[in-house]
């Protein structure tokens, strides 16, 4: 027994201190605060009110109802809090090719026939021009279409029990929300601006930091939420940034909201432009958009007069200019210092997924928390996974670049841009076969792969070869009986906007 731990030995994380008070910062209070409550750390938040939060991000991934149940808040309570809608996937205009349409649905896939997956089949029979498209089959496409939503019930072997959801929010009321959850369980919120750091002589950790009003504040563990400028991780640890705009174009984007929708769209809608996208998110009073363009390829002014053509008169804000650099830090922790959000890194919107990376890196950090030693194996496996999902993530979102048929220079460009090996893997292996495998944690499930390359026009040579153990006309009843029970379901489902209003309207 002589190399066990010492027990009695107190080398407990005491203090966490963490900069920034945007959707990340907040996010991370409230999960140490549920979390940890136990342990009885000191949690304390600086905010600085002379730097705004980035006031953008309004779509998440199904991933974040897992967050919020996990705190052990109420769902309908936070929806109407923070005039948040559901969102059931999002739909693609004009991607693929102007006049083109398809819709990346949320939710698993229809259920298989023995050892063969619903996408084995479909492919099969789709190829043979036996199935109708894609959508049909998805009770989220399908509810959207037509502005209808409900949450899963209990419905054994329907697709009512699969309804999977994100919302859309205004990130500013989510981290106010979460702001009030936090401090109600102990956080400390401290305003002002960390104008110094200083690192320990004999390793480099971060020992304090010096905020503008003369405060000196001492942690064991510090954790940078402070977005783009990532003053500690970035600044004061000299940790660098990869650039991903090789893979990545887009790099500004001009935001605007506009007047609420009647009956809101339970999904975002994605409309392809000359230099990059625009988004439309529909929130319970107002609208988001948003226009996601390539410097190099459209200035700011036309991407500004772009955005307004489409907004009619419905503007209700001036548009808002930001700018970024697609990429990630090399290392999310570095000494005693765990960077999230956009000082972590950040990847653009077409899919929403950097609430979602905000979401991973706080969970994996309860899964790898510190005690005072900051053991480098912890440390390198959580670097090694967060590295794992951000790739996993670019690799989804350089897939929607790489496969359309759009001309212009922008999209030229995208379709020349040289895939990463684990992509032109993805879609080899697609496109021999039909088969896709989600690997180890990757967020986006086969469903999202499938839904995306086919709508992407990626069609495979031929089927997988286990399909032939199926008899066709089975198969065939098979499809048209999952096409007839969406059809029932979403027939039978409430508008999205009668949903809002009768289970969780702003107070
Ligand atoms: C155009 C665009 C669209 C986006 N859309 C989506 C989307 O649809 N879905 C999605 O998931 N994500 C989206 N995002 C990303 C999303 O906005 C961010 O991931 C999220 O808001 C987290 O931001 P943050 O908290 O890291 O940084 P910020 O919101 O920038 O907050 C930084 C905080 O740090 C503080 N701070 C900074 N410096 C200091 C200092 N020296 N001292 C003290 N405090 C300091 C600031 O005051 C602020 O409170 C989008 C981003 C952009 C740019």
């Amino acid at each position: 027994m002589g190399n066990s731990p010492d027990i009695e030995t107190d080398n407990r994380i005491r203090d966490v201190v963490i900069v920034g008070g945007g959707t990340a910062g907040w996010m991370a209070a409230a999960a140490l605060a549920k979390h940890l409550a136990p342990m009885k750390i000191r949690i304390r938040l600086v905010e600085s009110e002379a730097i705004a939060t980035v006031g953008v991000g309004e779509a998440t991934v199904p991933p974040i109802m897992d967050f919020i149940r996990q705190l052990g808040i109420a769902e309908d309570e936070l929806v109407g809090a923070i005039r948040a809608t559901f969102k059931l996937g999002i739909a693609y205009r004009d991607w693929t090719r102007p006049g083109d349409f398809y819709f990346h649905p949320f939710g698993p896939t229809s259920a298989g026939m023995g050892a063969v997956s619903f996408p084995a089949y479909w492919l099969k029979m789709f190829l043979a021009g036996k199935a109708a498209r894609l959508e049909e089959y998805s009770v989220q496409a399908v509810a959207a279409a037509q502005n209808k939503f409900m949450r899963p019930v209990h419905a054994p072997n329907t697709p009512l029990n699969k309804i999977t959801y994100a919302l859309h929010f205004d990130a500013s009321l989510f981290a106010a929300y979460l702001s009030r959850f936090a401090q109600a369980r102990g956080v400390e919120r401290i305003a002002g601006t960390v104008c110094a750091v200083l690192l320990r002589s004999e390793d480099g950790f971060i020992e304090s930091m010096t905020l503008d009003n003369g405060q000196t504040l001492a942690a064991d563990l510090f954790i940078d939420c402070s977005g783009f400028g990532a003053r500690l991780i970035g600044e004061a640890l000299d940790v660098g940034f990869d650039d991903w705009s090789r893979w990545l174009p887009c790099d500004r984007a001009m935001v605007a909201h506009s007047a609420p929708a009647a009956n809101p769209a339970p999904y975002t809608l994605v409309i392809a432009r000359p230099a990059g996208w625009q988004w439309r998110i529909p929130l319970q009073h107002r609208t988001g958009n948003g226009h996601v363009y390539c410097s190099g390829f459209m200035d700011d002014d036309s991407a500004r007069d772009l955005l307004l053509e489409s907004l009619d008169d419905t503007r209700v804000t001036e548009p808002m200019a930001l700018r970024f650099t697609p990429g990630r830090r090399r290392k999310a922790w570095a000494k005693n210092c765990v960077a999230l959000g956009l000082a972590c890194g950040f990847l653009e919107p077409l899919e929403a997924t950097s609430i979602h990376l905000i979401q991973r890196g706080i969970a994996m950090l309860l899964k790898f928390f510190p005690d005072r030693q900051f053991e480098s194996a912890d440390i390198e496996r959580y670097n090694r996974m967060l590295e794992f999902e951000f790739a996993r993530v670019r690799d989804f979102l350089l897939m929607h670049y790489a496969h359309t048929e759009r001309k212009g220079a922008f999209w030229e460009h995208c379709r020349a841009i040289p895939l990463t090996d684990t992509l032109r893997e993805k879609i080899d292996l697609f496109r021999s076969r039909g088969r896709i495998l989600r690997e180890d944690t990757e967020l986006f499930p086969i469903q999202s792969w499938l839904s995306v390359m086919i709508g992407q026009n990626i069609v495979p040579r031929g089927y997988d070869p286990m399909t032939d153990s199926l008899d066709i006309a089975k198969v065939a009843e098979k499809l048209e009986a999952i096409r007839a029970q969406v059809k029932i379901c979403t027939d039978g489902m409430p508008d999205h906007r009668d949903f809002i209003r009768q289970h969780c309207a702003a107070a």
